[in-house]
């Protein structure tokens, strides 16, 4: 770059003046009043445009029931490797 290019401070600023970020703007969920995303479901209670399409509950325990399943994965693994060391760390934990 050469002096001819080189912006004083106030160019800079004027430039970055339009760089601030915007708070994104919401809708109120139909069903349950929530603030969502436009034209997205709302992630309280599963509706999009007067309707369920997800059931949030179910998916809700599905995901508590994998992550369960994946603790004792671990855990299953941890006492294969090393059984005394499992012991103490689960009763250190208790
Ligand atoms: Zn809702």
């Amino acid at each position: 770059m050469v002096i001819r290019m080189r912006h004083n401070r106030s160019q800079s600023k004027q430039r970055r003046s339009h760089h601030a970020l915007e708070a994104a703007p919401l809708s109120t969920c139909g069903h349950c009043g929530a603030k969502h995303r436009p034209h997205h479901m709302c992630r309280e209670c599963g509706y999009y445009n007067g309707r369920q399409v997800m059931d949030l509950e179910a998916a809700k325990a599905q995901r508590a029931a994998r992550m369960a399943a994946k603790r004792e994965a671990i855990r299953g693994q941890a006492e294969s490797i090393a059984p005394n060391e499992a012991a103490a760390v689960a009763e250190s934990k208790n």
